[in-house]
């Protein structure tokens, strides 16, 4: 289960279920649900149990988990259909319009979606 440290965030109630919500996969490592303010038709965020607050925090130790996630978000996104392809996007603190501190994957999919990104 998510720790409860100070500076939980949103997600770490989701991981612990005290918001219920509907996951597209979960295991020992992390939870996958989709976005609640969706920018594509199809939005869902990877998230891990371990609540690193930003991948600027991230160290060596969390590779495995940081590759972990990538896998889930492409079985995911094969599980939701996306076989056009789809992006996946990390947002890192204030520059990188990071609103919750609690790291997580975005994968959007389902629209031909811009490069560079706004
Ligand atoms: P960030 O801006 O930190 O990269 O992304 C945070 C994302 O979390 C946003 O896309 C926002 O819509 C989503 N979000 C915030 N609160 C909730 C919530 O309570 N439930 C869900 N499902 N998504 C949330």
């Amino acid at each position: 289960q998510c720790a409860k440290p100070g500076g939980d965030t949103i997600f770490g109630k989701i991981i612990r279920g005290e918001i219920p919500t509907k996951f597209l996969h979960q295991d020992d490592q992390c939870v996958a649900f989709n976005d609640v303010a969706p920018q594509a038709p199809v939005h869902f965020l990877v998230v891990p149990k371990k609540p690193i607050v930003r991948l600027a925090d991230c160290d060596e130790g969390d590779e495995k988990l940081l590759g972990h996630l990538l896998v889930v978000a492409k079985t995911v996104a094969k599980n939701q259909g996306l076989d056009n392809g789809y992006r996946v996007v990390i947002n890192d603190g204030p520059d990188g319009g990071q609103s919750v501190y609690h790291i997580h994957v975005h994968v959007f999919g389902k629209r031909q979606l811009g490069w560079p990104p706004g």
